[in-house]
């Protein structure tokens, strides 16, 4: 399958990607919903009012009314872009009004975010990152605590502050303690990343209502990047006894586009074995885990070369999407479209696979050199944090884009 628009090898936007995001074309006050095919972006709303969409979903400035409608709109509406934009359908092809109406060159648009996102879940569920912190935090021969491999942990996470890719992070400021010590407040200095992968809502529930393992992708939208930022200094004195607040509250950024289900469908794969086997209402025969490659660079201010710091995959993921919508909602906790639920630190078995400065650096002991010469024990202000993700087979290539984010001194 191809498209009439010209796409790039190297691409991560081929007609058979088609994220979608919010955008703001330059000089517009109108965001819209559009997907990302090539260089260009797709606007929605103009090719549902040129009556070439089953839906009428697309006239906000959100996709909270896309991702409510569900599956089968979901479905229907991807299959309808990749007919009406394949190289051998000439309806939007040779209407060059329209074309001029519903295309813009991605250069020319600001990415908004995808989604009002009511709230945010931050699940726990790299068996290798919960061990490494533990190890760090506590006790390397009991790294994992006893519920760890029976049930997907997570905490609830702050909605409010996360921000789009491309938006500037400051510093954040709070209470810390050294060893022997009296608590201090002032700027983190052990400011980190975290490597996630989130997913957004589809159709919600009512309280009460729980979702099952087997009907899970029925409310699961698609995925983006997550960097998960993380003052450690803060963490370590605050997360006792309820986890942290503060640590990770400021800012959470994300990538603009949602890439869907069905665009990573070819990518499934069994994910780890889980042994001891999970309580019934956590099991299913179907694979939920996704091949997708990872990577991190810190680039220091004025520097075009990518420093590489990680190397990772999201089907090292111990628990999987599906048994992380089915624990959520198995007391009953209702959710909403447009929620967001992240993985938690995605890292692999290997040292180039983990995930957060504080594994890589073993909590400041082995510091990263970057090719400018400095080096780095966590992120310093003016470094840019930039996470790619991209499913890649048969020539076919499924990308995320990019989730960055600079750092700012704080004030
Ligand atoms: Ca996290």
């Amino acid at each position: 399958m191809r498209s009439f628009i010209d796409v790039s090898p190297g691409s991560d936007f081929p007609i058979q990607n088609l994220p979608y995001g919010i955008f703001l074309p330059n000089g517009s006050t109108r965001a819209r919903p559009g997907t990302a095919l090539g260089d260009w972006v797709v606007d929605l709303d103009a090719l549902e009012k040129a009556h070439l969409l089953p839906t009428k979903v697309f006239s906000g400035s959100s996709l909270n009314d896309f991702m409510a409608a569900g599956r089968e709109t979901w479905t229907l509406v991807r299959s309808t872009l990749q007919v009406l934009l394949s190289e051998d359908n000439s309806r939007l092809r040779d209407d060059m009004d329209l074309r001029s109406l519903a295309l813009f060159p991605r250069k020319a648009v600001t990415m908004l975010l995808p989604a009002q996102i009511g709230d945010y879940t931050d699940f726990y569920s790299s068996r290798e990152h919960a061990t490494n912190v533990g190890s760090l935090f506590r006790d390397p021969k009991n790294a994992l605590l006893p519920n760890w491999l029976h049930l997907p942990v997570a905490y609830h996470g702050r909605a409010s502050s996360i921000v789009v890719s491309g938006t500037e992070i400051r510093r954040p400021k709070g209470q810390t303690k050294a060893d022997n010590a009296d608590p201090v407040f002032g700027p983190s200095r052990l400011l980190d990343f975290e490597l996630e992968v989130g997913f957004f809502t589809g159709p919600g529930t009512t309280i009460g209502e729980s979702i099952s393992i087997e009907k899970a992708t029925e409310h699961i939208f698609g995925f983006v990047l997550v960097n998960d930022w993380s003052a450690r200094d803060i963490q370590t004195w605050e997360y006792v006894p309820l986890g942290p607040f503060l640590a990770k509250n400021f800012a959470t950024s994300i990538s603009p586009w949602i890439v869907t289900l069905d665009a990573l469908e070819p990518f499934r794969c069994p994910g780890p074995k889980q042994d001891p086997e999970p309580l019934p209402y956590l099991r299913s025969e179907r694979d939920s885990a996704f091949d997708i490659s990872l990577e991190v660079s810190i680039n220091p201010p004025n520097s075009d070369v990518e420093n590489v710091v990680c190397r990772s995959n999201f089907k090292h993921l111990y628990w999987n999407i599906c048994q992380q919508l089915a624990h959520h909602t198995s007391g009953g906790c209702n959710i909403k479209p447009g929620d967001l639920m992240a993985s938690g630190t995605i890292s692999g078995p290997e040292k180039g696979s983990f995930g957060s400065m504080l594994e890589i650096t073993w909590r400041g002991t082995t510091p990263v050199q970057l090719s400018d010469g400095t080096e780095r024990k966590f992120i310093n202000d003016g470094d840019t944090v930039v996470m790619k993700g991209v499913a890649e087979k048969n020539g076919i290539r499924i990308g995320f884009g990019e989730v960055s984010g600079k750092i700012l001194p704080s004030v």
